[in-house]
């Protein structure tokens, strides 16, 4: 049915490509760091001195050629280099396609494990993360495999899709860690919950099953009644504190960082920056018409 928000959604879509850059620079500098690697460590810099570790992302996804995820890879280890330099509490993250999965599983795997062997010699870990659901089994088919070499690399799993239940028992029995998310990516009905109430339960209920199993888990939401209700669960289930952290966007409901770091859990902050900016955040509003209305709730705020 196509309902009057979904019309003014199609026009806003029509008219992002002749957004001005001044005005689209101005939309995303809250939520992206910027273009280069030393503005991205300026910022995880301020944020670690007002007491929030990082998360390292470069924006990219959709690799279709080899060139590009080699270079892909080389920025990647150049960064994970420099945060060791500064001393940063901050982990790199990186999306399967921008690793080139989508041309070639196998030179994606090859990537991760080269990344993963230049983090492990730094000391630091990394992590694997979740595109959309026609990604998610060779995404976790390349998890597996490179964990059979490495233990410092999470995955992040999604509790709107259907499947994730089965993908939590599929992680075994070994200590993994995972980043829980709702899920960005508009997943048909076929797949995915796509009812909020449903999503949130599910969310939830995958974070128990990963808790019990002895998984550690990462909290990566905004949403402040679906966190109490996590932390209730961590409180029944009386984990210790490294069982747990929060992780939030740059630019996000900063309030509820404060709030999570008052209570002693540890936050991180997801950082993006790069030069592809600008067709990165075009590419997500299209996928989630949501997140238009976060950003333009958040701005007249
Ligand atoms: C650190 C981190 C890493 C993530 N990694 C992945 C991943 O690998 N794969 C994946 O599919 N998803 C990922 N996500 C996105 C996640 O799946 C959700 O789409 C996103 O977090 C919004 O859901 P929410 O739980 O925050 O709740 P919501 O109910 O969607 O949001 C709660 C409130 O937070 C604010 N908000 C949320 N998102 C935004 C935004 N983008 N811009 C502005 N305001 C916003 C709004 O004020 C909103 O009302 C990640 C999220 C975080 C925090």
């Amino acid at each position: 049915m196509i309902t009057v928000m979904g019309i003014l959604h199609r026009c806003i879509m029509g008219t992002l490509p002749w957004v001005p850059e001044p005005l689209m620079r101005r939309l995303s500098s809250r939520y992206i760091a910027g273009e280069t690697l030393p503005q991205a460590l300026d910022v995880i810099g301020t944020n670690a001195s007002r007491g929030f570790a990082g998360v390292l992302d470069i924006l990219g996804e959709g690799i279709e050629d080899e060139a590009a995820a080699r270079e892909a890879l080389a920025a990647y280890k150049q960064a994970a280099t420099e945060l060791g330099a500064a001393g940063l509490d901050c982990y790199v993250s990186v999306k399967p396609t921008h690793f080139g999965l989508s041309i070639s599983p196998a030179l994606a795997r090859d990537l991760y494990a080269e990344l993963a062997e230049h983090c492990r010699g730094l000391g630091q870990t990394m992590r694997v993360e979740m595109e959309d659901h026609p990604t998610t089994d060779a995404t976790l088919s390349l998890f597996h495999s490179l964990r059979e070499q490495f233990d410092h690399v999470g995955i992040v799993l999604q509790s709107r899709l259907l499947r994730t239940p089965d993908d939590i028992q599929a992680l075994g029995s070994e200590a993994m860690d995972v980043r829980m998310v709702k899920g960005i990516y508009l997943e048909p009905e076929s797949v995915a919950h796509c009812d909020r109430g449903l999503i949130q339960d599910a969310y939830v209920q995958c974070c128990r099953q990963l808790w019990s199993a002895g998984h550690r888990v990462a909290l990566a939401t905004h949403d402040g009644p679906l966190a109490e209700r996590c932390l209730a669960v961590a409180n029944e289930l009386e984990l210790t504190p490294d069982r747990l952290e929060f992780e939030v966007l740059l630019g996000v409901q900063e309030a509820l960082w404060k709030r999570w770091q008052q209570a002693e859990h540890k936050v991180r902050v997801y950082v993006p920056y790069g030069p592809e900016w600008r067709s990165y955040s075009e590419r997500r509003l299209r996928k989630n018409p949501e997140i238009l209305g976060h950003v333009m709730r958040n701005l007249l705020r």
